[in-house]
């Protein structure tokens, strides 16, 4: 729970909150994408994750907290390498943009990031994923094409309005 928190501090909307549960997923998808499963049903499931997060009704948002949990449990296993990071990033930023959620975010909640591990107590999240000088650089690299599958999805309905937990 003390990560949950604290990424709720650092995730001020619900488009950067998406870029830590895409981010999460991809993660998680990666590695089962290795094992057995292939990427593209793998990609499909984190859709379906993503798209049942938009869809949250409930106050307190108890199915995102769910869905961070996860992310958490298998998050806290190692701190990634930077190969990990880079794949989690552009998979994620992709997943975020097809379940209707702006990508852009993704940059803003990673320069949060910074400041937060910056000053102060930084998320436990943080230690897990560690920031790469790169990481920002390589989100701008992705972003036209994120962008226009989030236009896509956007044009499709997909418009996530999930309230504050
Ligand atoms: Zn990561």
């Amino acid at each position: 729970m003390g990560v949950n928190s604290g990424m709720l501090k650092v995730a001020s909307s619900q488009d950067q909150l998406a870029s830590v549960v895409g981010h999460e997923i991809a993660h998680v998808l990666a590695r089962h994408a290795n094992e057995r499963a292939s990427t593209k049903s793998a990609t499909q499931m984190g859709l379906s994750i993503l798209a049942s997060t938009s869809g949250m009704q409930t106050p307190g948002g108890q199915q995102l907290m769910g869905v961070l949990g996860m992310g958490a449990e298998y998050g806290i296993i190692l701190p990634f390498s930077r190969k990990h990071e880079s794949e989690a990033d552009v998979i994620g930023l992709e997943l975020m943009a097809r379940a209707g959620f702006d990508p852009r975010a993704s940059i803003v909640l990673w320069e949060n990031m910074q400041q937060a591990s910056g000053g102060g107590q930084p998320p436990a999240w943080m230690s897990t994923h560690p920031s790469h000088g790169q990481r920002i650089d390589e989100l701008d690299a992705n972003m036209q094409r994120a962008l226009a599958i989030y236009e896509q999805a956007r044009q499709q309905g997909r418009t996530p309005n999930c309230p504050r937990p």
